[in-house]
């Protein structure tokens, strides 16, 4: 029996130096995930992803479980994060999975709700914005899937090594989403509520808008302390997980 209900996750950052939270995200899949009609993946669902000939740990497992599911009956949707934004066809095809564009509007339930991975909201990150907007072309895109896998490697132990140095100068203000941005994405695809992650800070947001009461849902990483959203009929809650017995949400 599947439950009439949607569930939502990000930033799970996946990635074989994390064993225990591949497993968790694993078991998820095959139980919680399966008693529902429709799972989002808002994006980050993978630390890096190189490319989707690369079918060594985490990837291959992922993938094979996400297809279980899909076979099992719950549609699954997947939006690409920074991290993975390289989730292409055979990733599709493989999982059954349906890949979304970066501004995604749905009728969840009636309410009309916005889907966006995160990023593109933190407008005051000039340096990031200029960055994305040349790798997520579908040149540049041939060109990175062009080398070989073990290139690829190569390239993203550097670009850890670099971002990583970066991201301390960076203040926490510029990497949060920008609140005029918020309000324009609304606007622009007449949503009254926004879903995404991205930003690590999990929080049930209401705004005041001229069109009204707005709601923006965002979701929480992956880091031990993750609670799952879950959308039905009735209205939205957070829930723990079964290994956070006891968790206060
Ligand atoms: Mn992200």
């Amino acid at each position: 029996m599947t439950r009439r209900e949607t569930l939502f996750v990000s930033d799970l950052h996946l990635t074989a130096a994390r064993p225990d939270t591949v497993s968790r995200f694993l078991q998820f899949l095959s139980d919680r995930a399966a008693q529902s009609e429709q799972l989002f993946i808002l994006g980050d669902l993978f630390d890096a992803y190189l490319g989707d000939d690369d079918l060594s740990s985490p990837y291959r497992e992922v993938r094979a479980q996400i297809r279980t599911l899909t076979q099992g009956g719950t549609r699954v949707f997947f939006q690409a994060g920074n991290r993975d934004f390289l989730v292409g066809d055979r990733f599709s095809q493989d999982t059954g999975a349906s890949l979304l564009g970066d501004y995604t509007v749905i009728d969840l339930y009636g309410i009309p709700t916005v889907l966006t991975h995160g990023d593109l909201l933190c407008t005051d990150d000039i340096g990031y914005q200029a960055a994305r907007k040349r790798v997520r072309t579908p040149e540049w895109r041939a060109y990175a899937l062009g080398k070989p896998l073990w290139l690829r490697r190569l390239y993203a132990r550097w670009y850890r090594f670099k971002s990583g140095r970066d991201k301390g100068s960076k203040t926490l203000e510029i990497m949060d989403a920008n609140p005029d941005a918020i309000l324009d994405a609304f606007k622009t695809h007449a949503a009254r509520r926004m879903i995404h992650g991205h930003t690590h800070r999990p929080a049930f947001h209401q705004l005041e808008s001229m069109a009204g009461m707005l709601e923006r849902l965002v979701l929480p990483e992956w880091n031990g302390e993750e609670w799952l959203l879950v959308i039905d009929p009735d209205g939205v809650r957070k829930e723990a997980f079964p290994w956070h017995a006891g968790i206060s949400l």
